[in-house]
């Protein structure tokens, strides 16, 4: 590759700058957050991504009675590459959370600003450079050499209440666009130095423990069966059983091991005099990808009956969240090789693939059987007030994308 892409890229960047703080200067909020939704901003993106006169365009609009429009937009754009046989798409997405406490911010986060070398306000980071980035880094590998590969770009609504009407709603209806040795790339977490690939998830498993046993006045514990003293009981031994009996560790995580933390505790008795006859607390558990989450339940339960034998109560327990890690993307797979020589040529890190204790969205085109990584270079101001990105990073990123492009 000539420098042509780089230097076209540098030469727009204030036009690349100026259109993120253009879209985000609409609130694409979502119904979930009170939001009238994504299509106001989506046009203006819809706009930007026809100029560059892709070979074919698909809106794939997922109905939502919630928002005035009655859908939640989606839109694909694919562009002919000199090899047909393979895409490299990025995927980002459009919706934005809500600024919150508005007196943390120093400025109005709907107005976006430039100073110093930062544009600041909601969205810029999450998703908007991305956004930016991929639709610029486009632009410039095809005004100059144009592209080696198919690059399709995808810009999806509803990432942040859970993608039903986003992401999942186009895998659901249009698997076919996506294809097993296509390069897919998902430009929403990073770190400051851009040398995290992330590549797997955590299993993630939320459990209540409900515990019952015999309210009573506190002077009469003889008559009653006191569930805040077997509660604190079951924490402890939880705490002990599950770190010993899944102390595996894979150094692609940090922290390396499978977390199991008691989180919430619901209030039990108003007042000091009376025994508490339920308690009831919760486990946030985050698991190494290769321990099955059936035999981390079936721990629970014998440190449970173990409990209720112990102190005469009974331990109800019950899932209330379960999300079963697909498999991890290959840390040799050619999205992961492509990025990292990508990133290193532009900013000269060596990154590594690691894996991430949450769920992302590359999840959904992971148990497709699609192998997706998530890139970025970013400041980490997501969801935080004063929200900004850095111009250099914006331009670095796009200049990435046209790399993995030509
Ligand atoms: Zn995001």
């Amino acid at each position: 590759m000539g420098r042509e892409p780089f230097q076209r890229i540098d030469d727009q960047a204030s036009e690349c700058v100026s259109f993120l703080g253009e879209i985000c200067a609409i609130p694409a909020i979502g119904p979930e957050n009170q939001g009238t939704g994504e299509m106001a901003k989506y046009r203006i993106v819809k706009d930007r991504v026809l100029a560059l006169n892709p070979d074919q365009v698909e809106e794939i609009h997922a109905p939502d009675d919630r928002v005035p429009d009655g859908v939640r937009p989606n839109l694909v754009a694919l562009f002919g590459g000199r090899d047909s046989s393979r895409t490299l798409w990025i995927l980002s997405h459009l919706d934005v959370v809500p600024p919150g406490e508005l007196g943390l911010w120093d400025s109005d986060p709907f107005q976006p600003k430039v100073e110093n070398g930062f544009l600041v306000g909601r969205g810029v980071e999450d998703n908007g450079q991305a956004v930016a980035a991929s639709i610029f880094a486009v632009k410039a590998v095809r005004e100059t050499c144009g592209f080696a590969l198919n690059v399709g770009l995808a810009l999806v609504s509803d990432e942040e209440s859970g993608s039903l009407y986003g992401l999942d709603y186009v895998l659901r209806n249009r698997m076919d666009l996506f294809r097993e040795q296509d390069l897919i790339v998902v430009p929403d977490a990073g770190n400051k130095d851009g040398d995290h690939i992330e590549v797997a998830e955590k299993h993630l498993l939320h459990v209540r423990f409900r515990v019952k046993g015999k309210q009573g006045h506190a002077s009469r514990p003889d008559l009653s069966v006191n569930t805040l003293r077997a509660a604190s009981h079951l924490i402890v031994r939880l705490d002990e059983s599950l770190a010993t009996r899944f102390a595996g560790e894979d150094r692609f995580f940090n922290p390396a091991c499978s977390t199991f933390e008691p989180t919430k505790k619901e209030a039990n008795v108003p007042n000091i005099n009376t025994i508490p006859g339920e308690d009831v607390l919760y486990f946030d558990c985050r698991v190494l990808p290769d321990i099955p989450l059936g035999s981390v339940l079936e721990e629970m339960e014998s440190v449970s009956s173990s409990v209720e034998s112990a102190f005469g109560v009974r331990v109800a327990l019950e899932e209330v969240l379960k999300f079963e890690a697909p498999e991890p993307t290959p840390a040799d797979s050619p999205v992961v090789i492509a990025l990292a020589r990508a990133v290193q040529e532009v900013y000269g890190v060596q990154p590594r693939p690691t894996g991430i204790g949450g769920q992302t969205v590359a999840a959904f085109f992971r148990k497709r059987g699609l192998r997706a990584a998530v890139w970025e270079k970013i400041l980490g101001y997501a969801h935080a007030p004063n929200e900004r990105i850095s111009i250099d990073n914006l331009t670095g990123n796009a200049k990435v994308f046209a790399r993995m492009m030509v």
